[in-house]
């Protein structure tokens, strides 16, 4: 029930995976929440090809993975501006990347959202932003019609031109494209492999992967022109690149989709301004290399989602919410400068060439595939955290458990998307501290299956006895044994992720 005076509580602009996301965490949380596309129904472009490790971890804690693997397939390779990269079953229950739509993507997480109780409204373009002290008043274009909705706060998930970030005022500093891609999902008859992968010529490259029988998706980059955004592109467009390219369209007919990306990489200077917030590619975009644009979006609104829902909530001050900015801008940062480093090593010529074959011997080494493999997953990512436990900061390993005697793991303690207090050492301290907590933190006193907890880039590391979980599965606080400096911490991580004890 949204405060009076309110429409709603928060209003999502943008019903793309980011937004849905963003919707179910909130819904989840017990916030009332309208999602708003100027869209008159989901588009169904197949657009994304890919979900990453952390993102199915993400999915699987909170319950609904499942539905994603039964529509996907998992891959056990991935790459580099396409020099392949191998994966590590060791380093996560969901090692390898799952091929899978993005229009399933979205079409399951729609799904999901309106099982929460999520209102989407379409057809409503945002077309005015004001904000003041109690709130966001967010106009809307719905046609003939036009509307409005007041809500507490507004969160912008609508994509690279995003409308409500322009609004804001936010800057979107970066670099300009210095390429142009076609992409399309067509049928080609003609060509006699299943998939070509990234073949070079003189003025760019294409690959053609066959994705559902009878449909391939093909992708031509051509280094001598910058699209112009102004010229919508056209399955004529991408056949006339391939023939340039490769000297024949291979029959090439029957599009179900066209598109045009470019290696641009920008980032939102601001994530939140005020009241309102942006998430997704309203807040980065980037060459799409190593697929992790919709993988970041979905991890954005996963950071910010149980923040959001605690602040209005009255639980924690506002300030909070700048920690979506100060743990998540670093994150985008680093993806636009790995796509910026796959874009410059896809470029035609025979100094590339040269560079891509010492880069790809150097692949053969376990530590350059670790750490390139910690990046495009996002398995390696570490908030900026004051404690010493190599746990804190990072996503809590999916290790097993056992409850009263009941199987379970880690991330399965997190399907209410609440923080949890996991006790693995039996200590009263710590049971007497979360009792001031109890009514926002679980406290779930368990045993560990396995003595060590594998963690990405770190390696293996004696399992904790007992550590603090944030809804989105980052360690807030750890400690080893009670006899630890870190043990005393306890309560002031507490009281600053989840706001003060409550007096009793
Ligand atoms: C060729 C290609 C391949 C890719 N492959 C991958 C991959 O394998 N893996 C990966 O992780 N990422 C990939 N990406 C990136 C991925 O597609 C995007 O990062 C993802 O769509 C971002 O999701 P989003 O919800 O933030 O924004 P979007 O998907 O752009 O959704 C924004 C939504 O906002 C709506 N909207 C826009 N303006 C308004 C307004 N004013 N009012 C109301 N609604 C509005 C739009 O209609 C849309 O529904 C790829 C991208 C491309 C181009």
């Amino acid at each position: 029930m949204a405060q009076s005076g309110m429409d709603t509580d928060v209003v999502i602009a943008g019903a793309g995976p980011t937004g849905l996301m963003l919707a179910c965490e909130l819904r989840l949380a017990g916030v009332d929440v309208v999602v708003v596309d100027r869209l008159a129904r989901r588009t169904g472009e197949s657009r994304a090809g890919g979900l990453h490790s952390r993102t199915l971890e993400v999915l699987n804690q909170r319950g609904i993975l499942e539905r994603f693997l039964a529509e996907g397939e998992l891959q056990p390779v991935g790459h580099f501006s396409g020099l392949y990269l191998e994966f590590d079953e060791s380093e996560s229950r969901h090692p390898f990347p799952l091929m899978i739509l993005q229009s399933s993507v979205e079409r399951l997480l729609e799904e999901r959202a309106a099982e929460l109780g999520v209102r989407v409204r379409r057809s409503a373009e945002v077309s005015g932003v004001r904000q003041d002290v109690s709130g966001v008043t967010v106009d809307l274009n719905s046609g003939a019609a036009s509307g409005r909705l007041r809500a507490r706060y507004l969160v912008g998930c609508d994509g690279g031109r995003s409308t409500v970030r322009r609004l804001s005022g936010i800057e979107f500093p970066g670099t300009p494209a210095t390429m142009t891609a076609l992409i399309g999902d067509v049928e080609l008859p003609d060509l006699p492999e299943d998939y070509v992968w990234v073949r070079r010529f003189p003025s760019g490259d294409f690959s053609a992967i066959a994705f559902e029988p009878g449909w391939y998706r093909v992708i031509t980059s051509d280094y001598e022109q910058v699209p112009d955004r102004d010229d919508p592109p056209t399955f004529e467009q991408l056949r006339e690149s391939l023939i340039k390219l490769a000297g024949t369209d291979y029959g090439m007919h029957s599009p179900r989709w066209v598109s045009r990306f470019s290696d641009a990489a920008r980032q939102a200077a601001r994530y939140r301004d005020g009241r309102v917030l942006l998430a997704g590619d309203a807040a980065h975009i980037h060459f799409p290399a190593g697929g992790q644009g919709l993988n970041m979006g979905v991890q954005d609104a996963v950071n910010l989602g149980w923040k959001l829902a605690a602040v209005l909530r009255g639980e924690v001050p506002e300030s909070l919410l700048d920690t979506y900015h100060a743990e998540r801008h670093p994150v985008a940062e680093r993806v636009l400068e790995n796509t910026r480093a796959q874009s410059a090593l896809a470029r035609p010529g025979p100094q590339t060439d040269a560079l891509r074959g010492v880069f790809g011997s150097l692949l053969v080494y376990d530590a350059v595939n670790r750490h390139l493999r910690g990046m495009l997953t996002a398995l390696d990512i570490r908030y900026p955290v004051d404690g010493n436990h190599p746990l804190e900061g990072r996503r809590v390993p999916d290790a097993d458990l056992e409850t009263s005697g009941d199987a379970t793991s880690v991330h399965q303690l997190l399907h209410a998307g609440r923080p949890v207090l996991l006790v693995l050492c039996g200590n009263d301290k710590i049971v007497a501290t979360a009792e001031d907590w109890a009514d926002r933190v679980d406290l779930v006193d368990a045993r560990t299956v396995d003595e060590l907890w594998p963690v990405p880039l770190v390696g293996d590391i004696d399992a904790p006895a007992a550590l603090l979980i944030r809804p989105d599965g980052h360690v807030a606080w750890a400690a080893d044994d009670a006899g630890s400096p870190g043990f005393a911490s306890l309560r002031s991580a507490l009281a600053s992720w989840f706001g003060p004890a409550r007096s009793r």
